[in-house]
């Protein structure tokens, strides 16, 4: 697999204007920062995760910010069955006549074990949390994105995604189905969609402090320094499909 950097880019304050934006995993860590940079950037946001609390709180900011007040949805990619991702689905055709941009961010990381002492339990739910919920998200959001003007999927991925690496089993096979499936959905729709995966590197969450609890967070980039790279991926300057990118640098 070829992995492209992202480029060095300066969005402009119009980048994301009349778009509307479904990003999951947008109540804590990389995906919180992504929501407030796109509302910032004039984006109509659909937030999604499993904690309403969390993404009521970045509602009012979005709107203490003056930005348009974006959807709230809860929605457990653990606990979902395939009867609820269609009754979200009616919801977003109630209300959006389009989506602009579907960006995959929430995940878990499950626990760190060799093959052999990973049980299919745990290997399912990290499955259903990280690569399900793309899967069927993005069957399901097709015809909504396939009505808007140059619509981008981005499906966060991870370097354990492209490179298997001893004792991260579930995650690391988790994030190779996802650089399967948007490969696959890419040749699919080559002319129609960008769907591109995307590798945001050490950055400082409760994710990866769970992975590195030695290590000093300080020394990590943050969340909001990852989300120029979400902009671009989202904007009108990202004209490939099929891509595996990694972060900026
Ligand atoms: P966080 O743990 O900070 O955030 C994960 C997000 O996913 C949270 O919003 C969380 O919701 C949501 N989520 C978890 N489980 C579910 C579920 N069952 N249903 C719905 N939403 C759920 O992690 P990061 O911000 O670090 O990770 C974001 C993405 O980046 C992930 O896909 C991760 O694999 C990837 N990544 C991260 C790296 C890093 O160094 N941080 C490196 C490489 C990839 P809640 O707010 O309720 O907890």
């Amino acid at each position: 697999m070829d992995i492209l950097k992202i480029p060095k880019f300066t969005p402009s304050n119009s980048l994301l204007k009349g778009k509307e934006i479904l990003i999951t995993g947008a109540g804590s860590g990389i995906g919180r920062e992504v929501a407030l940079a796109c509302s910032e950037f004039g984006a109509n946001l659909i937030l999604l995760s499993r904690n309403a609390k969390k993404l009521y709180s970045l509602q009012d900011q979005i709107v203490k910010n003056g930005q348009s007040e974006p959807l709230v949805v809860e929605f457990d990619f653990e606990k979902a069955k395939e009867k609820d991702y269609l009754n979200l689905f009616e919801k977003l055709c109630e209300e959006y006549e389009k989506l602009d941009g579907l960006v995959h961010i929430a995940g878990v990381l499950g626990y760190l074990s060799p093959v052999v002492n990973t049980s299919l339990n745990q290997l399912n739910t990290v499955m259903r949390v990280n690569f399900e919920s793309n899967f069927l998200l993005t069957q399901l959001c097709t015809p909504l994105l396939l009505k808007a003007n140059n619509p981008s999927v981005i499906f966060t991925s991870s370097g354990v995604g492209r490179k298997g690496r001893a004792f991260w089993t579930s995650y690391s096979i988790s994030k190779f189905a996802i650089e399967g499936l948007m490969q696959v959905l890419a040749d699919e729709y080559e002319s129609s969609m960008r769907i591109n995966s995307y590798n945001p590197g050490a950055t400082r969450t409760a994710m990866r402090a769970q992975a590195f609890p030695a290590e000093d967070p300080m020394t990590l980039k943050t969340p909001r320094d990852r989300v120029n790279d979400y902009l671009w991926l989202l904007s009108d300057s990202n004209m490939s499909t099929g891509k595996a990118y990694d972060f900026y640098e």
